[in-house]
C-alpha cells in the first residue's frame, strides 16, 4: 500500500528526518487558515497516490492566505492521472539551493535492497536516470547490516551528496525497517539557501503483508481498491480483475491459474478470476457469481471446479441458487469433475436454465466460453 505524502512526511518527522512545517486541508477555507498559521505564504500540494503532481499542476505556490484558499479551491477535486484530489497539504515554502534524490527500494530481481541516490534530484529525475545513468548511484544494502553511518557515507559520496545528508540516509533506512516499507523515497531532498537539509516530498510503500502491524494506515487502501475486489474480499473470496471478456471461477489457485491459460489458448482473454477456495458452499458460489456478473466487461462465464473437499453437488446447488437470485444475463459454461460430479451435473441438468451449459472437459469448457464471449 502506498501512503500519501502527508503520511510519509509524518513518518519522517517521527524518525527525526527534518521536514518543512505543514498541515493537511480538505477545504479551501481550512487551507486559508493553515497558510495564515504558516506565516502567510504556502506551497499547496495535491494529496494523491501518484507521482508527477508538480508537472500536472498539483503543486503550486501561494503568496498569502487568500491565494492559498483560491489555489486550494483549484487543486481540490482535480484529477491527476486518474486520482481525484480530496485533500491538499499546505507546506511552509523553502528557498531551494540544491535538489537531491534518495530512496531505498526492494529490488526483487537482485533479491535485496538497493539505495538509489542522485545529486540531480527533482522533477526531472526520470529523465536524468534515462539519459545520464552515471548521475544516479545504485548501491546494494544488506537487510541485516542495514544503513550505518559508514554505509550512508558511502552512498552519499557515490552520489555526490553533501556530508550533511548522511544522518537523513541513516534515519530513512530506519523508516523502512520500522514501518515495514518496501520503498521509501525522498524527491527532492533539498539543501536550502540557509544550508539546512529538508525532505520536501516523500513516498512510502508499506508491505501489504505487514498491514496487521501497520493498522494506523487503515485496513484497506480506499483509493486503490477495486470495488469488486472489495466486495469479494468482504465475502472472503479472492477476486482479481484482468482485461478480457471471459469471467473465470474456479476452486483452488492452481486450477484457476491453469484455467486462465486454457482460456487464453482458445483465443479469448480472461476478464477476471475468482477463486472460491477449497470449501466452497452454495452461498460462496452464489456470492462469487454475483461478483463476476456485475463486471460489465464479462461476456461469458466459465466455472471450472474439480471437486475435492468441495463436492460438485454443492457447487451445482450454488449455481442453481445463484442463477435464480442474481438474474443471469450472460451465458455460463460449467465443468464439474471430481467428488460427486455426476450428482452435480444432474442437479444442473434438472434446472435446465437456458443460459447454463455444461462441458465435460476443461478444454471443451474453455473453448465454448471463448466462443460465447465472441458471439454475444
Ligand atoms: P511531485 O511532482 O509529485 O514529485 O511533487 P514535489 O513535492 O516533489 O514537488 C515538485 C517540485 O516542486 C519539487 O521538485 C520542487 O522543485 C518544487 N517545490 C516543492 N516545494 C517547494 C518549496 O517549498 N519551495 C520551492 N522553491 N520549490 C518547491
Ligand atoms: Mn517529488
Amino acid at each position: 500500500m502506498d501512503l500519501y505524502e502527508h503520511q510519509a512526511r509524518q513518518l519522517f518527522e517521527e524518525h527525526g528526518i527534518p521536514v518543512p512545517r505543514a498541515e493537511v486541508a480538505d477545504s479551501p477555507q481550512q487551507a486559508r487558515g493553515i497558510a495564515r498559521r504558516l506565516g502567510g505564504r504556502a506551497v499547496v500540494k495535491a494529496q494523491v497516490k501518484t507521482g508527477g503532481r508538480g508537472k500536472a499542476g498539483g503543486v503550486r505556490f501561494a503568496a498569502d492566505p487568500a491565494a492559498a484558499e483560491l489555489t486550494a479551491r483549484q487543486i481540490l477535486g482535480m484529477d491527476i492521472k486518474g486520482h481525484r484530489v480530496r485533500t491538499v497539504l499546505l507546506a511552509e515554502p523553502v528557498d531551494i539551493a540544491e535538489e537531491f534524490y534518495v530512496s531505498y527500494v526492494l529490488d526483487r530481481t537482485a533479491g535485496g535492497f538497493l539505495a538509489i541516490a542522485s545529486a540531480q534530484g527533482g522533477m526531472e529525475i526520470e529523465e536524468v536516470a534515462a539519459t545520464r545513468p552515471q548521475a544516479v548511484a545504485r548501491i546494494p544494502v544488506d537487510r541485516a547490516e542495514g544503513v550505518t553511518s559508514a554505509k550512508a557515507g558511502e552512498i552519499a559520496s557515490a552520489a555526490g551528496l553533501p556530508p550533511q545528508t548522511v544522518d537523513v540516509l541513516v534515519r530513512l533506512w530506519q523508516v523502512l525497517v520500522r514501518e515495514d516499507a518496501l520503498l521509501v523515497e525522498v524527491n527532492p531532498l533539498v539543501r536550502t539557501a540557509q544550508g539546512r537539509i529538508l525532505a520536501l516530498d516523500g513516498k512510502v510503500t508499506v508491505d501489504d503483508n505487514a498491514r496487521f502491524r501497520q493498522a494506523r494506515w487503515g485496513a484497506r487502501d480506499e483509493e486503490h481498491q477495486d470495488p469488486l475486489e472489495a466486495a469479494a474480499a468482504e465475502r472472503g473470496l479472492t477476486y482479481v480483475r484482468l482485461d478480457g471478456q471471459v469471467g473465470v471461477i474456479g476452486n483452488g489457485a492452481g486450477l484457476v491459474m491453469s484455467t486462465l491459460d486454457v482460456v487464453a489458448g482458445c483465443g479469448a482473454r480472461p476478464a477476471n478470476f475468482l477463486d472460491i477456495g477449497g470449501g466452497a458452499s452454495a452461498q460462496v458460489m452464489a456470492d462469487g457469481l454475483s461478483v463476476i456478473l456485475s463486471d460489465p466487461a464479462v461476456k461469458s462465464v466459465l466455472v471450472n471446479v474439480f471437486g475435492g473437499i468441495t463436492a460438485c453437488d454443492a457447487v451445482a446447488e450454488g449455481i442453481v441458487a445463484a442463477v435464480d437470485t442474481v438474474r443471469l444475463t450472460k451465458p455460463l459454461v460449467v465443468r464439474l469433475d471430481g467428488n460427486n460430479a455426476a450428482r452435480g451435473r444432474a442437479i444442473l441438468g434438472e434446472r435446465a436454465h437456458p443460459l447454463v451449459e455444461q462441458a465435460t472437459t476443461m478444454d471443451g469448457a474453455a473453448r465454448r466460453a471463448a466462443e460465447l464471449a465472441h458471439t454475444v
